[in-house]
């Protein structure tokens, strides 16, 4: 929030949030707060009576005129008591209605956010701070406006009642409250500046905290004896957050105690001047009794304004990013779902280049490259001469930085991604091990055609992978991943399988599969790329693989180096020109003499 004057748009939008999610438990609480504040002026009220009554008890009235007094104001405590707890826990619910409706929004912004955004440190810093605000302070801004108002009332009336009495002593009794309500602002502003800063120091904390208590790297930790190396990390940057933070508050008091300094003084004049007014004969003493009460009351209640205005601005300030994010990716930047994508007839890059925003130069140069249905391309090279990026730009992960992509004749940047990845089916190397059934792991290939067991266990069979974890009973049913209760784990070749049985459920016209093998045994491997063949008849399949047994049959084959194509054509095209491709070939085929998959596919050559 850069002004003060958008804070009404966010508190307006704020109580929205609250109203759609929680409306019932926030009217509640409301009404039993107001409840509970009327009780106890009517507790004060029935006490009046009591000690009233007590005095007249003390002289000869019966005792027993103080029995019914007594037993309202000892129900009033008691009603009093419940009211309390039971608002205590409409407020908690409330607070837990709304969390899910913005944390709910703010996975389906993220959900909706492209794959390049994930690229940019300063989305994932956003994303952090917006997952801490979203869950308290949509109901916080609501909770402290509500404060504000009560405390608003009180000091308006107490302003009035001096008013009435002298208006310069109403006058200075404002305007003491002036540097709290300017400090305060400034303190929100410097939680808020502080937040930002130490965002980063947070992720950082949160990953060695994860590297320390995850499955996945409690292998390498023990391994490697890395627990304390990286407690020790955590510590440090632990350290360094709460020495930002001391600062902070250090800054906070100097301007704190500068305000309520001020404040005490003004307030002390506007006393003194009561003094003098009695003096000159221009207050009675009972206006001047009067008149000090109403500013002692205007005092506090100053205070209870300011807080609850200061904690409004605060989160007003840290909901304005929220908003934003939640705004900026509620429509991702794709085109509307409602433009027609062609079928897949192929895809043509055409002088692609493509720099991730990180990168200080292009990680791929003017690609040329197509793929048409039929036919199965090969993408080789070394580690990090671009095969990836190749392959997540086809699958419509990413647009060019430049160049151009085809898809049939239509221009991708003309067309929805959402649309052209419908047609597509990928895989990458780091593909996904689903913590869900078995079956869920495949039929999520194509999710709105799940319950389909038949072409479920086909893909499996296709891809190799109808045995998967049969060795221990496990079916369709079987929950995968050992955090759960009854989950079982699979080899890593044979999550990868499933993944391949992803793809193969798929079913679509373009199957993109980026080192598909690699943790699967040569066996597996053939028969997978049997099915492969079979199924590739009218697609189209790109594939990066370091096996030349699997990339020689291609109908094409391009070689990368340093993010360019330096070579292409068919595996005797390329072997007869001696390049690249023949040295890395011949490389690995001296490599495999003596595995009977890979030498069959050597000396056919
Ligand atoms: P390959 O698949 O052939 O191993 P990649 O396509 O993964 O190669 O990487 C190509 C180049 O892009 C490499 O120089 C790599 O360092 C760089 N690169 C890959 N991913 C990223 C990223 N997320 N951010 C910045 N650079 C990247």
């Amino acid at each position: 929030m850069k002004r003060v004057r958008d804070l009404p748009k966010l508190v307006v939008r704020s109580t929205a949030v609250v109203w759609k999610s929680a409306r019932r438990a926030f009217i509640g609480t409301i009404i039993l707060n107001t409840f509970n504040g009327a009780l106890l002026l009517a507790e004060l009220v029935v006490l009046k009576v009591v000690l009233g009554r007590f005095v007249d008890v003390g002289g000869d009235a019966p005792v027993r005129r103080l029995v019914v007094p007594v037993a309202i104001f000892v129900a009033g405590l008691a009603i009093g008591g419940v009211v309390a707890v039971v608002s205590s826990q409409l407020s908690w619910l409330a607070g837990e209605q709304v969390a899910r409706e913005v944390q709910g929004q703010v996975g389906e912004a993220a959900s909706r956010a492209a794959l390049i955004d994930f690229e940019h440190p300063e989305f994932h810093d956003r994303l952090e701070r917006t997952m801490t605000n979203i869950v308290d302070r949509p109901y916080g801004v609501v909770m402290s406006l509500s404060g504000l108002m009560t405390s608003g009332f009180g000091a308006l009336a107490a302003a009035i009642a001096l008013l009435v009495i002298s208006p310069p002593l109403a006058l200075i009794s404002v305007l003491a409250a002036v540097p709290l309500v300017v400090v305060s602002m400034k303190v929100g502003r410097l939680t808020w500046s502080f937040q930002v800063e130490t965002t980063e120091n947070e992720r950082r904390r949160e990953y060695m905290l994860s590297l320390l208590t995850g499955k996945s790297p409690a292998k390498e930790i023990r391994s490697f004896n890395l627990g304390q190396h990286f407690l020790t990390t955590f510590r440090h940057l632990y350290d360094a957050r709460i020495d930002r933070q001391r600062q902070l508050l250090r800054d906070q008091l100097r301007l704190t105690v500068l305000s309520r300094l001020t404040n005490a003084v003004v307030l002390g004049a506007a006393g003194g001047l009561v003094l003098a007014f009695v003096d000159s004969g221009r207050l009675t003493i009972a206006e001047a009794g009067t008149a000090l009460a109403a500013i002692a009351l205007l005092a506090t209640r100053a205070n209870g304004v300011v807080a609850s205005l200061s904690s409004t601005y605060e989160h007003g300030l840290f909901l304005t990013e929220t908003f934003e994010f939640l705004d900026e990716f509620a429509s991702a930047g794709d085109h509307p779902s409602t433009v027609h994508v062609p079928p897949f007839s192929g895809v043509r890059l055409d002088h692609v280049s493509f720099r991730y925003p990180s990168g200080d130069s292009d990680a791929i140069s003017e690609i040329d490259l197509e793929v048409k249905p039929g036919e199965i391309v090969a993408l080789v090279g070394p580690n990090g001469s671009g095969k990836t990026t190749v392959s997540k730009l086809l699958a419509q992960l990413f647009r060019p930085s430049a160049g151009h992509m085809w898809w049939g004749s239509a221009d991708t940047a003309d067309l929805p991604a959402a649309g052209m990845r419908e047609q597509i089916a990928v895989i990458f190397q780091d593909f996904e091990r689903y913590e869900l059934t078995l079956g869920e792991n495949v039929s999520l290939g194509r999710i709105e055609t799940t319950g389909d067991d038949a072409r479920l266990r086909a893909a499996l069979a296709d891809a190799d992978a109808d045995a998967v974890g049969s060795e221990h009973g496990a079916d369709l049913d079987t929950l995968l991943g050992p955090r759960w209760i009854g989950g079982t784990d699979l080899s890593i070749g044979q999550w990868q399988r499933l993944a391949i049985a992803r793809v193969f459920y798929r079913d679509a016209p373009l199957l993109i599969l980026d080192e598909p093998t690699a943790s699967i045994d040569a066996q597996a491997e053939a028969d997978t790329f049997a099915s492969l063949r079979r199924l590739a008849a009218g697609r189209a399949v790109v594939i990066v693989s370091h096996r030349f047994s699997t990339v020689a049959s291609a109908d094409r084959i391009y070689v990368l180096d340093r993010g360019r194509i330096v070579e292409h054509g068919t595996h005797d095209a390329l072997l007869a020109a001696e390049g690249t491709y023949a040295r890395l070939f011949n490389l690995q085929a001296s490599s495999y003499i003596g595995r009977p998959t890979h030498k069959e596919t050597i000396t056919d050559d």
